[in-house]
Formats: structure tokens, sequence, C-alpha cells
């Protein structure tokens, strides 16, 4: 498995570079999920199937998907890059060195084992969405609010911070009910309208919700400004566990909207 050794290789030359070291930059232009802070302290580096890993002191994990055309390249501090800035999909400074993933089709982080219990992936064509919606059915807590158990990547992988609340304002959910009041139907066109714009934007370079210029989102960033279904100013709230933000229309989302 060619794949497999390269990868292996790559975490081994990053491994020497970047362990015990704290970050002291990091880019990721299409990052799903939480971003790691300035500082902390890199963990490991692993490589796991066409996976790179590098774990974070605190337990997040950034995971690097390379597909076929994705790669990992370790320079030291002002070393000329071999390829081009455009294509760097995650880039991760210790004092010293600078690791580069190019090409990578896929960059995210989740806390715990990222590759083993991830639920169903809605970045693909055909994602087992039964699969994900056992899942959620099985969630310990219900009274969970269904903005924050759309982030948790063990129910259903993909939905990042912007499509959260995307995807929320488009089905007109309140982001803030239990997910135990949201019903099965409503949790399952959550998950493929998610599936149905992950899949549009994968291959652009800006994130596209609704009509209008390339970048044009319905609410994320939005706040203050007039919702683009009924003009209501969005707003913006932080909550949860890592006090994500969570934008929403209070017309279109009105507390209780669920169906
Ligand atoms: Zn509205």
């Amino acid at each position: 498995m060619p794949e497999g050794d390269t990868l292996h290789r790559a975490a081994a030359r990053l491994r020497p570079a970047l362990v015990g070291r704290p970050l002291v930059r990091f880019e990721a232009p299409r990052l799903l999920g939480e971003r790691p802070a300035v500082g902390t302290e890199i963990v490991a580096v692993e490589a796991v199937g066409k996976n790179l890993l590098i774990r974070f002191d605190g337990g997040l994990v950034l995971r690097t998907h390379l597909g076929m055309p994705g790669v990992w390249h370790l320079y030291e501090d002002g070393e000329r890059w071999r390829l081009p800035r455009h294509l760097v999909r995650a880039l991760v400074a210790v004092p010293g060195w600078e690791a580069v993933c190019f090409r990578a089709p896929r960059v995210d982080t989740t806390r715990g084992d990222p590759v083993g219990h991830l639920g169903p992936d809605l970045c693909t064509p055909d994602p087992d969405l039964d699969e994900a919606l056992r899942r959620f059915a099985a969630h310990p807590d219900p009274t969970v609010e269904i903005a924050v158990a759309l982030l948790d990547q063990q129910l259903a992988s993909g939905i990042g911070n912007v499509y959260k609340s995307e995807v929320l304002h488009r089905e007109r959910v309140d982001p803030f009910a239990p997910l135990g009041d949201v019903p099965e139907s409503t949790r399952r066109r959550l998950l493929a309208t998610a599936n149905r714009l992950l899949l549009h934007n994968l291959g652009t370079r800006r994130r596209t919700t609704v009509a209008g210029p390339p970048g044009s989102l319905a609410v994320y960033r939005r706040a203050g400004r007039p919702c683009r279904q009924c003009g209501t100013p969005v707003r913006m709230v932080r909550h949860g566990e890592h006090a994500r933000s969570t934008y929403w229309c209070p017309r279109c989302q009105p507390p209780g909207s669920v169906a």
C-alpha cells in the first residue's frame, strides 16, 4: 500500500520537528472544525490510512486526508517552498520549522479519536444518513442543543461552524432547540442539506451557500446585517462547551421552530 507507506514516511519526517514544540502559527483556509490555539504543544504525529494526524495538547487533533494529491513538506524557517502558496491546505509552524500540507482534499479538527469513531462523512456523494440518524438518536444527552449536536463529528462528520449556522437557517430550525425536541424528519433534512452544501463547495475556493457572488453566505459572520429571507437583523451568540459562534435569524428561526 504505497499511500500508507508515503504517509508513514511523512509522519516520521514531521515528528522530530514538531513533537514537544509549541504551535507558533497555524493556517488552514478550508478547515472544518476548531482551530488549534497558538502556544499549544504538539504531542504526536501519526499516519492512519490516508490520514496524517497531528495531536495537540488538550485533545484537539488536526487530520489531513491526503487522498491522491495531498502531500506534507517540512521546511526550515525561511527555506523556499517547493510548491506555490495557493496550494496550501494546512500550515503548522513551530520554532524553527514549518510543516506545510499541500493539495489535501480535506482538513479538519476533532477531539478524541478522529478516525475510529467518525460518523458518516457528509463530504461524500452518498453518505449513510440512516447510520448518522441512529447515532443522533443514541446521543446520551437529548438536552444538547441541535447546533452543538451538528458539530459532533462522531454523529456525522463534515459539518463545521459555518455549515452549522447555514444549514439551520436554511431549514428554519431553532439552533438552541434540544436535540430531543427535533423530529427525525427534521434531522434528516438538516443532514441532507449539509451534505448538498458540502459537496457543492468541495471544488470551490470560496464557500458559497446561497445565490449570489462566490462567498455568499446566509447568516455566518453576518451579525447585525439583514436576513436575506426576511430582513430581520441576524444575531450571533457563543454557546456550548467550546463557546462556538452561532448565527441565526430570530424571525425565521424562532424559539421552538423544529418542524
Ligand atoms: Zn429571517
